[in-house]
């Protein structure tokens, strides 16, 4: 087994999956059902969650999957079914927004988990590593 499927087996997908604590999988990661904040700390574990930053990262990426399957979507519905435009924004507005929220929510937590499993961080690096990484600090 080589390093690489080692960290692949450790990481805790299912513990983001469920926008749960990446160390405990108890406690919750985020403040509300529609927040994307997170909250300072695990109320089981106190792993501090004041140390992940997901940064721009998750919404980039799904800013353009879910920008790319909700046009495709309502093409489809139109040349399809040729609704009122009342019904495009009936149908599209809430279901961009619900499915973004969800997919953020998701990306965030996956982010927070890889910074959790790698110990990764702004100016911080593996100590596991050899000597000659650690050399971007100075
Ligand atoms: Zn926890």
């Amino acid at each position: 087994m080589t390093d690489m499927d080692m960290n692949a087996a450790a990481f805790p997908f299912k513990k983001a999956l469920r926008c749960s604590c990446p160390k405990c999988g108890k406690g919750r990661l985020f403040k509300g059902l529609l927040s994307l904040g997170y909250l300072k700390e695990c109320a089981s574990c106190a792993l501090d969650y004041k140390r992940f930053d997901a940064g721009d990262g998750p919404a980039v990426m799904i800013m353009m999957l879910l920008g790319f399957v909700v046009m495709i979507a309502a093409v489809v519905v139109e040349f399809k079914y040729e609704p009122p435009f009342w019904v495009h924004v009936a149908l599209w507005l809430p279901t961009t927004y619900l499915a973004t929220v969800g997919m953020l929510k998701v990306g965030k937590s996956l982010m927070a988990a890889a910074d959790y499993t790698y110990n990764a961080g702004i100016g911080v690096l593996d100590s596991s590593q050899d000597s000659s990484s650690q050399i971007l600090d100075e």
